[in-house]
């Protein structure tokens, strides 16, 4: 693989850098903050991002005109890692990636879990339980739905579950809903709540609850296999990404 041009400033990043952290798991549990967006690259091979909202800003000074553009953006791997960011400025393409960066430093691991009593089929293809996520004065509740309901859910909340690798969820939403921004950082929020819960063994094993990343039967890909047998071998070879 090629050499990487980063040069990594802070303490996680260095880590990273240096292979001694090999996941977004991992590096997320060290607890150390998330400041540099190459790490989000290096972690998560299958990344995507989706510009939210565009929402053009104009302003009346004394020499005329001003606009400004003030973008939302959400990142994840559709598998277990969702963040969403926010930024401004003048032109829309260094804005957009800036929210996009910003997005990648927020990025959180997420549950999933097979928590519909109608489904029962144990795979981790929806939420473990009832999540809800408040901003503003938008409310969103996400319910487990069944294997193949897919996601019964708002326009804006759809591709932060996408991203995050829910499948299926129904929602219930509260408040202006129109609020674009909100809406998605509510739904960004219910997210979160989903590693905040308190569950027994009994639930972890009935609902199979799993954080983070999981390979679904039948559609390992080579990255998931490769980090696999990384782990698996256990040599304790630092390597290069
Ligand atoms: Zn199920």
């Amino acid at each position: 693989m090629k050499e990487e041009e980063w040069i990594p400033k802070t303490r996680l990043g260095k880590l990273v850098k240096k292979g001694e952290i090999k996941t977004m798991g991992e590096a997320l549990k060290t607890g150390f903050p998330l400041r540099e967006p190459q790490i989000v690259d290096i972690l998560l091979k299958e990344l995507q991002d989706e510009v939210l909202e565009v929402n053009m800003v104009q302003r009346m000074t004394d020499s005329g005109r001003r606009v400004r553009f003030a973008i939302t953006a959400a990142v994840g791997n559709g598998n277990g890692y969702v963040g969403i960011g926010q930024a401004k400025g003048k032109e829309v393409g260094p804005a957009i990636r800036k929210a996009i960066d910003n997005a990648k430093t927020n990025i959180i691991e997420i549950r999933r879990g097979c928590g519909s009593w109608e489904c029962g089929c144990g795979l981790p293809h929806s939420l473990p339980y009832t999540v809800t996520g408040k901003t503003g004065s938008v409310e969103v509740t996400f319910k487990p739905a069944p294997n193949g309901i897919k996601l019964a859910v708002g326009n804006v909340a759809k591709p932060v579950l996408t991203l995050a690798g829910v499948r299926d969820a129904w929602a219930f939403t509260r408040g202006h809903t129109k609020t674009t921004v909100n809406y998605a950082l509510a739904a960004f929020d219910a997210m979160k709540k989903t590693t905040q819960m308190r569950v027994t063994d009994a639930q972890l094993q009935k609902l199979n609850i799993q954080d983070g990343i999981v390979v679904f039967p039948g559609e390992e890909k080579k990255d998931d296999l490769e980090s696999e047998l990384d782990e698996k071998s256990g040599s304790g070879y630092k390597g290069r990404r």
